[in-house]
Order: structure tokens, then C-alpha cells, then sequence
């Protein structure tokens, strides 16, 4: 194996193993780790057809001591459960769903890039309806499946800023699915997210889908703002996918960095309230965002170059809890044991 682990983007690598496990009949199989890569399901499943599927994004972080850390991954649990309850899907208990997590990291533990390479394992929980179906119901049966990857920055460049455009696409509805970790959602951004690169943006902006006034999210990670007044501010909306990174982010923001944590509106035409802006998310870690294009407009935040001094402090803080080298809040850091 040899992974030049300061150079990794977000694609694809193989790790020899991930967790499988079945439900059928109204319970769980105990699963097991197995080195096959590929699923093999029936026609039929809902997963394929009506999109009744969800997944979860969290990642395991090697300290200097060696040990390696999981951030917050009870979190991880309950939003995959939310997101399952959405599609008429069978709960995965948290228990289970946390030892699968700390099995697969203890398996691909190799792949668990050194402390200070900026590179992460990436672990990816997937929960599919699978069997034989045609009609449109709830599967037979149930597929949870865990695996992992090392990766590096989701958005090019890391902690560098990046420009933004707002989409005249939704990604959800007011009461649809915006707010479960679903493809369905995914699926609707790949058209506009393919817009956004075309035109050399990072991602694109949504607005909120019942007025278009409002930011709500950036397809993959949440927004937040910073005002001149020290607020952290981040939208507020039942569409928005409650990012465990974001609600991070205002405990941090109030109990760290002494700013003033704010989840309210974020109108369009108000942008000049705030003097930095950044996404966030599992992926996206921070990633400042120096402009955002509006139709005919181009509003930029603190520079086009630099990284603004909260966004920076946020990061740090954030990074450093998660790497172990800074104390974190009570339950957020679960140890992986290796042995
Ligand atoms: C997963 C995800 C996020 C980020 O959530 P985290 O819990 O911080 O990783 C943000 N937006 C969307 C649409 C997501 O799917």
C-alpha cells in the first residue's frame, strides 16, 4: 500500500473492509465484515426504484499519540434514523450502528491517514431497501452497510476560499425531504452542481424553496455567516439538512470563540451584514466561501484570497478537537480501541 497521504482529494479508494448487515422478518442479523465490494440485490429493490435509501458521512481522525478518534458519531446514529423514520425505514440501533463504525475503522485501521498529513478516514453508513418489490411500499428487507476511505479536502484547495452561485434550482421542498440524509436530494443536485463547475464554482447555493429570498444551504455542507458584530449565524430552515458539523460549530463559536450564536434567516439581500462566510459540513470541514454570484451580482465576503480571522479560528478549534490535540466538549470524542 502506498498512499501519498498529503496529496489526497475525495475519490474513491478501496479499503480491505467494511461491515454488512441484513434485516429481514422485523430484525437485524448480528452482519460481519467482509472484503467483498459490490452488493448484490435483487431487481426489485426500493433502493433503485423509489429512492428508499439513506446514508451518514463521519469521519475517524488519527491523534499524535497514535489513537484514533471518531467526532461525534452518536450523532451520526440518531440523524441516519431520522433520515430512516422519513422513508419508512427500520431503525439501526445505535449501539450497532456505533460498533459497526468502530469495527470497519479497527479493520481499515492502516488507512487511517498519520496525524498532521490534514488527511482523514472518510466513513460512509448506507441504509438500503432491498428484496423482491415491484409497487411502491416499504422493501422486505434492509441492507446497513458501513465502509471507508483516507481522504483529503472535499472542496479543492481546503482551506482556501472559493466562490459560490446561487442555483434557481431546489434541492428540497418546504416539506419534503431537505432535512433526511437522502440520495433523493443528491440525485436533484447533480444537474445544477453540474451547472456550478461548468461556470468554475465550488458548489452552488440553494435558496429556501418557498420564497427564494433566503440562503438555506450549499448541497453537501451548511452555511454560516459572520457578522461585523461578532454574531455566527446560520439559516434556519426545515429543509436545511441538520448538520452536526454546523451545531458544532455554534457551541464552539459561543463557548470558544466568544461570538454570539444566531440560527435565524439569511436573506439574499442582506449579505452585507456579514464580514466572513463560510460552508460547513463532515466533507467540507470549513470551507470559506470569498464570493457568492447572484444573477448579475458578485457580492464578495472578506477577500477573494485570505481566510478571515473567525473562520480561521473556527477551523482550528473545530480540527483540533477532533485531531485530540484540543479538549473537547463533554461526549463529542468517542475513542476507536485497537486491540
Ligand atoms: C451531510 C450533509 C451536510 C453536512 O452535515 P455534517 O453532519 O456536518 O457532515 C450538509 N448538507 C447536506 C445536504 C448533507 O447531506
Amino acid at each position: 500500500m502506498t498512499i501519498d497521504w498529503s496529496n489526497l482529494g475525495f475519490s474513491y479508494i478501496k479499503t480491505p473492509w467494511r461491515f454488512l448487515a441484513t434485516w429481514k422478518d422485523g430484525s437485524w442479523n448480528e452482519g460481519e465484515l467482509t472484503e467483498d465490494n459490490y452488493l448484490h440485490i435483487h431487481e426489485g429493490s426500493t433502493a433503485l426504484h423509489y429512492g428508499q435509501q439513506c446514508f451518514e458521512g463521519l469521519k475517524a481522525y488519527r491523534r499524535k499519540d497514535g489513537g484514533i478518534n471518531l467526532f461525534r458519531p452518536d450523532e451520526n446514529s440518531k440523524r441516519m434514523n431520522r433520515s430512516a423514520y422519513r422513508l419508512r425505514m427500520p431503525e439501526v440501533p445505535e449501539a450497532f450502528f456505533l460498533d459497526a463504525v468502530k469495527q470497519v475503522v479497527k479493520a481499515n485501521q492502516e488507512y487511517v491517514p498519520p496525524y498532521g498529513s490534514g488527511a482523514t478516514l472518510y466513513i460512509r453508513p448506507l441504509l438500503i431497501g432491498v428484496g423482491e418489490n415491484i409497487g411502491v411500499s416499504p422493501a422486505p428487507e434492509y441492507i446497513f452497510t458501513v465502509f471507508c476511505m483516507p481522504v483529503g479536502p472535499y472542496f479543492k484547495g481546503g482551506l482556501t476560499p472559493t466562490n459560490f452561485i446561487v442555483s434557481d434550482y431546489d434541492r428540497a421542498a418546504p416539506n419534503g425531504t431537505g432535512a433526511a440524509k437522502v440520495g433523493g436530494n443528491y440525485a436533484a443536485s447533480l444537474l445544477p452542481g453540474y451547472e456550478a463547475h461548468q461556470r468554475k464554482f465550488s458548489d452552488c447555493i440553494y435558496l429556501d424553496p418557498e420564497t427564494h429570498t433566503k440562503i438555506e444551504e450549499v448541497g453537501s455542507a451548511n452555511f454560516f455567516g459572520i457578522t461585523a458584530a461578532n454574531e455566527f449565524v446560520t439559516p434556519k430552515s426545515p429543509s436545511i439538512l441538520p448538520s452536526i458539523t454546523k451545531y458544532s460549530l455554534l457551541h464552539l463559536a459561543q463557548h470558544s470563540l466568544g461570538l454570539t450564536p444566531v440560527e435565524g434567516d439569511v436573506y439574499l439581500n442582506e449579505l452585507d451584514r456579514f464580514v466572513e462566510a463560510g460552508a460547513c459540513g463532515t466533507a467540507a470541514v470549513i470551507s470559506p466561501i470569498s464570493g457568492i454570484q447572484n444573477g448579475e451580482d458578485f457580492h464578495v465576503f472578506y477577500s477573494e484570497t485570505e481566510v478571515g480571522p473567525q473562520t480561521k479560528a473556527l477551523y482550528h478549534e473545530l480540527t483540533g478537537i477532533q485531531f485530540g490535540d484540543i479538549s473537547a466538549p463533554t461526549g463529542w470524542i468517542f475513542d476507536v480501541p485497537l486491540d
